[in-house]
């Protein structure tokens, strides 16, 4: 008897409305969020953890933690505001994740 067991992680989209990347400026960011399941014969049974939701751009492959700092502010640091839609972004952005707009 031979069974595979075992934990793996599994990516999520969670909308699939292309944002604008921060870095690239290409609308190729996404929402995602990887959870871990607990799989048998590589078919995932039960999801064990809930990861947190961060945006990855396909073309640049970086996640982008905004969205978690967002949720704990006071633990970010070089961050600023967007003048268009006050969300927090990070130092380096040249476009805002959240509006599109340049910054
Ligand atoms: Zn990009
Ligand atoms: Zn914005």
């Amino acid at each position: 008897m031979f069974l595979i067991a075992g934990i793996s992680p599994k990516t999520k989209i969670l909308d699939d409305i292309p944002r604008r990347c921060p870095l690239c400026g290409l609308a190729q960011a996404y929402f995602k969020r990887v959870d871990h399941y607990f799989s048998i014969f590589f078919m995932p049974v039960l999801r064990i953890k809930k990861g947190e939701p961060f945006i990855m751009c396909e073309k640049c492959e970086i996640a982008l933690h905004e969205l978690e700092e967002e949720l704990h502010p006071r633990q970010a640091k070089g961050k600023f505001a967007c003048k268009n839609c006050g969300r927090t972004l990070q130092k380096g952005f040249r476009y805002c994740p959240f509006c599109g707009k340049p910054v």
